[in-house]
């Protein structure tokens, strides 16, 4: 270990990623506010039952990702590794059965303890939104209208594709699942030794598998949309008439799951090439099952999950942030005034960097580093006058200006 090192898997988000994550922040926040949805934090751990009961004993989160620990009272608490779980118990906590439908965003870090490389982070964050109450499938469409939209806004329409599937109901599904056990039982020994422990608990999650010699054997599998029932059939119709007539383009993928145990009907993740093995950007689902499960009223639910970093790796730069106006004190009977004029410059909403030290030509190339779109220039002959000279950075035209009418000429920089 060295204490000078951050954790392995986490790492720090200096200034250029910071904005960029801002950037895919900010455009999620205020689309997701425009479709309705209010904004909530719940906290970055919860009692591990949240997550262990609710996640399934066999799900590679709760049986290899989560962090868990005791705390010092005794209780066993784990950092969240996803938002679903923690917002289906706030949803109980806060009594919002009351107020459905729900409709929620989010954002934060999430935590798990993965194997680190380029995407996959143990520390990251997700931008999460969910729809808690209504039965589908509208809230299914708009969600993912919702999520479409967000990745137009931030010029991937190119670069992403939604996949879709469905899961069906439970009755499809367990229907499905002896077809699945049945064929699988003749190739378990090709099968790796997760998935021969998944075969006994939760075979569907065999699809999800990355291993090889597992994805071969289920390229041959049955598939559930062959043995949906009418209901789960008219459910997935009515989903895909929505997605066309909202103007979503998807593709099917019958072998696309989730690995969480909680997830009915629709699945959906919006995939991309361009991050190499880390394909998956967005995804989400129905979770009908959940708030039951967690020991609450039956209540419908629907959501998906982004991950930040890899959207950030992704976008193009993003759109400028205001650029500052630089206070340049010549000299140092100046330096009080400049400090006296920045902060008035400041409080009238202008962007004003006053380096802390330097003579001009420090001052100056520290302006061009920062990208100012103006520098005052506070020398003392100009100060007798009561003026200071502003220079535009881009043109680099000079005007004296009075002091009294700095704001008024600086406006056209904000
Ligand atoms: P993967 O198949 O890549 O492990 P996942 O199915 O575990 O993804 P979800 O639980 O659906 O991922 O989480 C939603 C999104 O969060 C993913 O689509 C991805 O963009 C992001 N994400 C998941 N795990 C990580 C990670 N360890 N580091 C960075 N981003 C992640
Ligand atoms: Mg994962």
């Amino acid at each position: 270990m060295s204490s000078l090192q951050p954790v392995r898997g986490t790492h720090d988000i200096l200034s250029d990623e910071s904005r960029r994550h801002r950037w895919v922040s900010k455009t999620a926040r205020a689309i997701a506010a425009s479709y309705g949805y209010g904004e909530i934090a719940t906290p970055i751990f919860e009692f591990t039952e949240v997550f262990a009961r609710t996640l399934g004993e066999t799900s590679d989160i709760v049986t290899k990702e989560m962090y868990t620990f005791d705390d010092r009272g005794g209780d066993s608490i784990t950092l969240r590794p996803e938002f679903t779980a923690g917002i289906a118990r706030a949803f109980m906590s806060n009594g919002l059965a009351q107020q459905v439908p729900v409709k929620v965003f989010c954002q934060g870090p999430i935590f798990r303890y993965e194997r680190p490389q380029k995407g996959r982070l143990r520390q990251f964050h997700q931008l999460d939104v969910e729809v808690l109450g209504v039965p589908g499938p509208l809230p299914d469409i708009e969600v993912i209208a919702l999520a479409a939209h967000i990745l137009d806004a931030l010029g991937l329409r190119d670069k992403v594709v939604l996949e879709l599937n469905t899961l069906g109901d439970s009755e499809s599904r367990k229907a499905y699942r002896a077809k699945l056990v049945a064929y699988l039982n003749d190739f378990r020994d090709r099968l790796s030794e997760d998935s021969r422990v998944r075969l006994e608990r939760n075979p569907l999650r065999i699809f999800d598998s990355k291993d090889k010699g597992d994805q071969a054997v289920m390229a041959e599998a049955p598939l559930l949309v062959d043995t949906l029932n009418d209901a789960s059939k008219v459910f997935f119709d009515e989903l895909l008439a929505g997605l066309d007539a909202a103007g979503v383009a998807y593709r099917l993928n019958p072998r696309l799951v989730r690995g969480l145990d909680y997830y009915c009907h629709t699945a959906f993740e919006f995939t991309t090439e361009t991050l190499g093995s880390q394909g998956a950007v967005l995804a989400g689902g129905r979770y009908d099952g959940l708030v039951e499960m967690m020991g609450g009223r039956p209540t419908p639910g629907i959501g998906w999950a982004a991950g930040v970093e890899r959207l950030a790796m992704m976008i193009d730069e993003p759109p400028a942030e205001a650029r500052p106006v630089v206070m340049v004190p010549i000299g140092d009977e100046t330096r009080s005034l400049a400090l006296e004029l920045t902060q008035r410059l400041r409080h009238a909403g202008l962007t004003v960097d006053l380096g802390y030290s330097g003579n001009l030509g420090k001052r100056m190339k520290r302006a061009n580093k920062v990208n100012a779109c103006a520098a005052v220039l506070l020398g003392e002959d100009e100060m007798a006058r009561q003026a200071a000279t502003v220079r535009d950075m881009d043109s680099g035209e000079q005007s004296e200006v009075p002091l009294a009418s700095l704001e008024n000429h600086l406006a056209r920089y904000r």
